[in-house]
């Protein structure tokens, strides 16, 4: 049997034949729908591609690379740095970047449902600023609840939700740390694995040991989000203005724009420029609102002011914030701990794994950000100098075998017996070559 005879079975249909698989979303509809980039993986997978193969080489030539990123240089590797690296966790939002992965994708499969596996719905009703979580989170009970079905592992798009620290079926925290390895693991990464861990590859479906029982702060985002998800798609569209309904909850927070402040530990200037309609309030924001003013959640985000009675959770306030947020503690804690690791790490290398820009973590601490630099330059140069003593060494030895084998020490039998790339144009060692044959060498 040929491999097209073969791949006629994915398609009932006579033509148009797809390119990939025409692989189904999952929970279309649903709070628990896919979300683009667990599809991307099992699209992947379905292939026995790597996912940075099927980025690079499938669905980079479809996007049309060089409009996406301007840049008609732009080889593989960077190409895949940007699209996996520092874009994956805005494959599931609402921008330019999302909209073309799934169009692309969705030329590919031959399917135009894609757009559901991202926020893009969402567009006109919220804004995406602080709404991506940029690292995986999972609920580990929900990839263990697949794996006893035998069905596919997928990761929901609400994990994607910076918000959303709780799985709303299993009342339980997420997990945002791998437990085998100890990272936030990113969005994605070349061999990416539906619920494992994009460093090690370790499952997530996993026992997590610590309290896991989230707070009903959690509980009520969690909660709300699945409602906005689960929104049907005629109803995912904005119907009032920002203006009204700012007007209403500040009449329903005490009248004023100072007690609406208050309630939400937003600034007043932010207030009146929501009730301006200058700047939109973020997913964030409008749980706070929502919240603070006792109105309902999903119509808020559809510019609505609907009044909803249910129990709100005490203190809802401004804890409501996205991961993202710096925890300077963890900061302090890793510029600490890198100050006795051995071999020191760069200061670079820090601020990458922190996600935390390196003026900033310099202009936050900068007596141990100094600590680093220095330590990791007397590092540095201790090792140069420890390979030039070794090097040294191999050149008097070097001259040693070459004489007692009855043969000059000649720059080029020399060189032959050091290692790999290593010369005597490096003047200690020149020297040092020197020196060894008495100073009758020549060049
Ligand atoms: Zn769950
Ligand atoms: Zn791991």
């Amino acid at each position: 049997m040929t491999f097209a005879a073969a791949s006629e079975w994915d398609d009932q249909s006579p033509a148009p034949r797809s390119t990939l698989h025409r692989l189904a979303p999952i929970g279309i509809g649903t709070p628990q729908v896919e979300a683009l980039t667990s599809y991307v993986m099992r699209l992947a997978a379905s292939h026995a591609l790597p996912v940075g193969s099927l980025a690079v080489d499938v669905v980079g030539p479809e996007l049309g690379r060089t409009r996406v990123y301007g840049d008609q240089r732009t080889d593989r590797a960077s190409f895949f740095k940007s699209a996996i690296y520092r874009d994956a966790h805005t494959l599931n939002g609402h921008g330019e970047y999302a909209a073309r992965w799934a169009e692309a994708i969705g030329r590919l499969v031959l399917r135009d449902e894609l757009g559901e596996l991202t926020m893009l719905s969402w567009r006109d009703m919220v804004p995406e600023r602080g709404m991506l979580r940029r690292h995986l989170a999972v609920c580990p009970l929900c990839l263990r609840d697949q794996e006893n079905e035998r069905g596919a592992i997928y990761e929901p798009l609400i994990w994607s939700v910076a918000a959303v620290n709780a799985c709303a079926i299993h009342d339980c925290l997420l997990l945002g740390t791998c437990p085998h390895c100890g990272i936030q693991p990113p969005p994605l990464s070349w061999h990416a694995k539906a619920g494992h861990c994009r460093r090690c590859s370790g499952w997530l479906g996993v026992d997590d040991p610590r309290e896991r029982t989230p707070g009903d702060r959690d509980r009520w985002v969690s909660g709300s989000i699945a409602r906005l998800i689960a929104l049907s798609a005629k109803d995912r569209r904005r119907v009032g203005t920002t203006a009204a309904v700012m007007e209403e909850a500040i009449s329903r927070a005490g009248g004023t724009a100072a007690a609406l402040a208050r309630a939400t530990g937003r600034s007043p200037g932010l207030i009146s420029e929501w009730r301006h309609g200058s700047v939109a309030p973020t997913l964030q924001s409008l749980l706070l609102i929502s919240a603070a003013a006792r109105l309902d959640f999903v119509a808020l985000v559809r510019g609505e002011a609907v009044d909803d009675p249910s129990p709100r959770p005490p203190q809802v306030t401004t804890a409501i914030e996205p991961r993202t947020v710096i925890d300077w503690t963890r900061v302090r804690e890793q510029m600490e701990a890198a100050l006795t690791a051995d071999p020191p790490i760069t200061v670079s290398a820090l601020h990458r794994t922190l996600e935390v820009d390196r003026q900033t973590m310099r202009e936050r601490f900068p007596d141990l950000a100094d600590k680093l630099v220095v330590r990791r330059r007397a590092w540095a140069a201790r090792q140069t100098a420890e390979r030039r003593m070794k090097l040294v060494d191999a050149v008097h030895q070097a001259v040693r075998a070459i004489r007692d084998g009855g043969d000059h020490p000649s720059r080029r039998r020399v060189e032959a017996r050091l290692p790999a790339g290593v010369s005597l144009r490096e003047p200690v060692l020149r020297a040092a070559w020197r020196e060894a044959v008495g100073g009758a060498a020549s060049a």
